[in-house]
């Protein structure tokens, strides 16, 4: 039987192997977590909004019932092309005949000092995990030191004003209204401020114009504040620094700035890799130099292909992407198997979408129309419920997103982490402050 290793099982690599089902191919999936994470609701679950176990699903359960899909809880470290091994940390190689990288990317901090070490990346569920407890013990400190509040507790720094920055500041605003009017914190509402900074001068560079101003004013209407065409020149564990000289003391920071491939797993291919690091593929997304190998995703520099009208269009780092070019790899191998040729991928644009928080978000078609308000947000409820996987997910947020919609009260707004020192334990170092991510740990 052919042997195909996919490494990731994010949207690309579970997309290639649900192709792959019930086909004459023996399928290892590697992960190096046990479950799926739906990237899109991660700002949720690090604002209490969702639960970590609703915007996660285990893999093993995806492809239980597959006979020719097998799962490994397993980080890989790179591939031996010659011997065509993917190379395992701490385990015996698996063998290949085919392999498809869809390892996604990692946070891009460009350099700035301080960012990696004092900001909140929202790339994993141990991300969003640590920001909402993070967050929630920020509230807790202003409402025990109200005295402490010009040092910034409730200062909330929102860096890129993408999709994810706009979604984070939306949703950050709204736990605030909600800790004051429904949980019973004594702070001033008013000494809460959240600051999103972007170096360009609009939001939501991929939309249109007028989106970006709905954005812009939907924002500012619900109390938050933007500096727009600002760069963040430092940032420390007690503010953050722009390249006006200006400083805005804070304990919060949220990078949202954008992704990179680079040091992550794909740098260690020994395969040809174009700006940002995404690995460089041929149009039918086998990758450059490595005819056995296949890249998609993130992970991947996925040419748009025939659709579009600027030669070498190089699609964004979208989940329709990863789905889109995880089926396309998985179609070209099952190609060579029957002797055919394999096609060029060609992307299919269904649109974009941005929510900025409850009944305010942006949809964009492919034509360029514009959909936005309630019926943007219902659009943008609706596309991601479909999207969700596993049909216990698709209940329970819709459940309770219902739940929070009608009374604010609800929401996960719990700290899980060790936060009070008991009395016979030393004081932690960086007590509050991010730890490394930890690989393998489940939602
Ligand atoms: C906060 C956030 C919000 C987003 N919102 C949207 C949105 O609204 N709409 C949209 O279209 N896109 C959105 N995206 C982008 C979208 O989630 C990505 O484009 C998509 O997840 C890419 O899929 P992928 O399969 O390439 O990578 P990923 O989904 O990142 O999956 C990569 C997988 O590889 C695994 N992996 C990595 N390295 C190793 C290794 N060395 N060994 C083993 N396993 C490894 C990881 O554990 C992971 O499971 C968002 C992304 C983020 C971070």
């Amino acid at each position: 039987m052919h042997r195909v290793v996919i490494v990731g099982a994010g949207f690309g690599g579970l997309s290639a192997a649900k192709a792959l089902v019930g086909k004459p191919v023996d399928v290892t999936i590697v992960d190096q977590r046990n479950f799926h994470t739906f990237q899109p609701m991660l700002y949720e679950v690090a604002t209490a909004g969702l639960e970590s176990g609703d915007v996660a699903y285990p893999i093993r359960v995806i492809f239980g019932k597959a006979p020719n899909v097998r799962f490994r809880f397993a980080a890989v470290r790179g591939v031996d092309w010659e011997r065509r091994h993917v190379l395992l940390e701490g385990s015996d190689p698996l063998a290949f005949d085919s392999v498809i990288v869809a390892s996604g990317a990692t946070a891009r901090y460009f350099g700035i000092p301080g960012a990696s070490e004092f900001s909140f990346p929202l790339y994993t569920l141990t991300d969003a995990r640590r920001l909402r407890d993070h967050v929630l013990r920020r509230l807790e400190d202003a409402d025990t030191n109200p005295a402490r509040a010009a040092e910034g507790p409730l200062n909330f720094v929102v860096v890129g004003g993408g999709p994810t920055g706009v979604e984070v500041a939306g949703a950050l605003a709204e736990l605030l209204d909600v800790a004051v009017r429904h949980d019973g914190f004594r702070f001033d509402r008013t000494t809460g401020r959240i600051i999103l900074v972007d170096g360009l001068d609009r939001l939501l560079t991929p939309f249109k114009p007028s989106a970006a101003s709905y954005a812009a004013d939907t924002l500012r209407g619900r109390g938050i504040e933007l500096r727009l065409g600002r760069m963040v020149k430092l940032v420390t564990d007690t503010c953050v620094e722009l390249d006006d000289g200006s400083q805005i003391p804070t304990e919060t920071v949220v990078w949202a700035g954008g992704v990179t491939v680079e040091k992550t797993v794909a740098s260690h291919l020994g395969a040809a890799v174009g700006p940002n690091g995404r690995l460089l593929v041929e149009a039918d997304l086998s990758l450059v130099g490595h005819h056995d190998g296949f890249a998609i995703g993130d992970a991947a520099a996925v040419p748009w292909g025939a659709g579009s009208n600027e030669p070498g269009k190089i699609c964004p780092q979208l989940a329709q992407v990863a789905i889109q070019s995880g089926a396309h790899a998985a179609a070209q191998i099952l190609s060579r198997l029957d002797g055919r040729s394999t096609e060029p991928f060609r992307y299919h644009d269904k649109g974009i979408m941005a929510t900025i928080g409850r009944r305010a978000a942006i949809t964009q078609f492919p034509n360029g129309a514009l959909v936005r308000g309630t019926l943007g947000w219902l659009a943008w409820l609706g596309l991601h419920l479909v999207y969700l996987i596993g049909f216990r997910n698709r209940i329970v947020v819709l459940v309770n997103w219902s739940w929070r919609y009608l009374s604010w009260g609800s929401g996960p707004r719990v700290i899980v982490g060790d936060t009070i020192q008991l009395a016979d334990e030393p004081v932690p170092p960086m007590a509050g402050r991010p730890v490394p991510s930890e690989p393998g740990d489940s939602p």
